[in-house]
C-alpha cells in the first residue's frame, strides 16, 4: 500500500461539491515487470474523483516514462505512456466487481489514488518491447544469452557437479543420517 495517496470523500458527496482535482508526482513501489519498469518509480497522476451516488469516481490521465530491454536485440528501449483511467470505488464489498474499495482513515472515507494509478500503470506496460519495428537483431530464443547446460557422457545421468565445500558438511554429517 502506498498510504500517502489517499484522498478523503466524504465532503465530496455533499451536493453541490465540485469533483476534486488530484495532480501530483508520485512515486510507487513495484513499478515493474520483467524487464520493462517506470523510471524512478515516478508516475504523474492527473486525476478529478468525485460523487456518483455512493460510489467515488476517479477519471483522467497517469503518466510515466518506462524503460526496458528490446526483446530482440536486447538493447534498452524506452518510451512514454499517457494512460486514460476511469474507476469507480464502492464500500459494499457484495457488489466489489472491478470496483476498488473504500478505505476508512481516521473513521473518514477515503480512497487510495496510488493504487488506481499503479494498477493502470502496470497493466499498461509494455511486456515484449521493440527498439523498432524493423529491429532485426538477435533473437534471444534461437540465440540464447545464456550457455545451455552441457550434458554429461552417454548412460550417466546428467547430474550437477556438486560445490566441493558441501564435502566439509557431508563430512560433519552423523552416520546413518539421512538428507
Ligand atoms: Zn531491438
Amino acid at each position: 500500500m502506498t498510504g500517502g495517496l489517499r484522498v478523503p470523500v466524504a465532503l465530496l458527496r455533499r451536493p453541490g461539491v465540485a469533483p476534486r482535482e488530484v495532480r501530483t508526482t508520485a512515486v510507487l513501489e513495484g513499478m515493474r515487470i520483467g524487464t520493462v519498469g517506470v523510471d524512478g518509480d515516478e508516475v504523474v497522476i492527473d486525476l478529478e474523483v468525485g460523487a456518483s451516488g455512493m460510489d467515488i469516481v476517479a477519471s483522467g490521465k497517469v503518466d510515466v516514462d518506462w524503460t526496458g530491454e528490446c526483446r530482440r536485440c536486447l538493447e534498452p528501449v524506452c518510451g512514454h505512456l499517457r494512460i486514460d483511467v476511469r474507476e469507480v470505488f464502492r464500500s459494499d464489498d457484495a457488489d466489489a466487481g472491478d470496483t476498488y474499495p473504500l478505505e476508512s482513515d481516521a473513521g473518514e472515507d477515503c480512497i487510495d489514488v496510488g493504487a488506481v494509478a499503479r494498477d493502470a500503470v502496470l497493466l499498461a506496460l509494455p511486456l515484449s518491447p521493440l527498439c523498432g519495428d524493423d529491429c532485426a537483431g538477435p533473437d534471444p530464443e534461437r540465440f540464447p544469452a545464456m550457455p545451455v547446460e552441457e550434458v554429461g557422457p552417454e548412460g550417466e545421468a546428467a547430474e550437477p557437479e556438486r560445490d566441493p565445500r558441501w564435502a566439509v558438511l557431508d563430512a560433519l554429517r552423523e552416520p546413518g543420517d539421512e538428507g
